[in-house]
């Protein structure tokens, strides 16, 4: 298998770079590829945020069954999201043999608000261009070409796409959970700027609740505004960046501040503030979380906690003397897999530009 790995995977960079320089030949790609880039343009027109995977997972899902692959839509139930809102990961393979050795992975969703595609001489924008439904395209035509090609055999590659791994991590862990055989290598698209990935880091979310009391606001003085109290914990939490250990593989942990609420109406002293932060750790997540509670857990009227599961540091498998190789800031699906197999990641597109464009 690791012949045809290593046979897949320049077709698929090769692609994926195609898609990242459109104007330029890559590998055997032409710079003309119509259908790499109509896919593409087709998926990018599916409004597909986090928990709102529909339209983008009909779409794709068609369009594999009309490329005569076997297509299995699995249910992912969320009991935090209404029952009646259809939520599926696409599972498709050739024929009949769904124990493929290779999985072929990314996410259908996109982090909210969608906005519809659009282009210049250079570059392809909309929400979900870059992240992922740019490894998408790279994959699915990678995978068409070498079915084509005579290449691909059953049970060589599957190719799965999760709902909600931008948000809820859901689409994956449902599938992993459902796994009745060891996939041999899994292959997860995500913007590595066509580099191999050689890990990744870790994450947790951080909820912060601030409790005042509340009093008319013409006498402010008679309460205690919970936003000011936040306001006043939150630098002291984040300057506890520069504590955090650093790991000579990983790099840094960071902590940054993804949303800030509080208050109800303008004549009432705001009496609740809450805020998310997230942390990408470098280290065990246990680790830091143990420097954030005995620095700032103590902090009257304060009150931290973490939001779901928080996910360690992860190192990557890599073929030796292929791509270039760099370490990621970010997590990925790759962390719902406990199995025991080789875990690669590479996609089109940068970090930097992954949740703007
Ligand atoms: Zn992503």
């Amino acid at each position: 298998m690791r012949t045809y790995l290593l046979c897949l995977l320049p077709w698929a960079a090769a692609v994926t770079a195609a898609v990242l320089q459109p104007r330029q030949d890559v590998g055997n790609v032409s710079l003309q590829h119509p259908e790499l880039f109509s896919l593409h343009w087709q998926m990018l027109e599916q409004n597909s945020t986090s928990g709102f995977e529909t339209p983008m997972v009909d779409f794709l899902s068609g369009y594999l069954e009309e490329k005569g692959l076997t297509v299995e839509l699995q249910p992912v139930q969320n009991p935090i999201l209404a029952y009646n809102v259809r939520r599926q990961n696409i599972y498709a393979y050739m024929g009949t043999n769904r124990t493929c050795r290779l999985i072929m992975n990314s996410h259908t969703d996109v982090v909210p608000p969608w906005y519809p595609p659009s282009d210049n001489d250079t570059d392809i924008f909309g929400r979900g261009a870059n992240d992922a439904k740019g490894s998408i395209a790279a994959q699915v035509i990678a995978f068409l070409e070498l079915q084509d090609a005579g290449v691909l055999r059953d049970g060589d590659v599957c190719l799965l796409y999760d709902v909600g791994e931008e948000r809820y991590g859901d689409g994956m862990q449902t599938f992993v959970d459902s796994l009745t055989w060891k996939p041999e290598f899994i292959m997860t698209g995500e913007p590595t700027e066509s580099f191999q990935a050689t890990g990744h880091k870790g994450s947790i979310n951080i909820n912060v609740t601030a409790i005042g009391e509340t009093a008319h606001s013409s006498v402010p003085q008679y309460g205690r505004n919970a936003i000011l109290e936040i306001m006043d914990f939150l630098p002291k939490l984040l300057d506890l960046t520069s504590t955090f250990p650093l790991d000579s593989f990983h790099g840094n942990t960071t902590l940054s501040l993804s949303s800030i609420t509080g208050g109800t109406i303008s004549n009432q002293v705001a009496d609740r503030a809450m805020a998310v932060v997230n942390s990408r750790v470098g280290v065990p997540a246990k680790q830091i979380w143990d420097i954030i509670t005995s620095q700032v857990g103590d902090v009257p009227n304060i009150y931290i906690s973490r939001i779901g599961d928080s996910s360690n540091p992860l190192a990557m498998d890599v073929i030796e003397g292929w791509r270039p190789k760099k370490i990621m800031p970010y997590g990925t699906d790759l962390g719902a897999w406990t199995v025991d197999n080789l875990k690669f990641l590479m996609g089109v597109g940068s970090i930097a530009t992954a949740h703007s464009a």
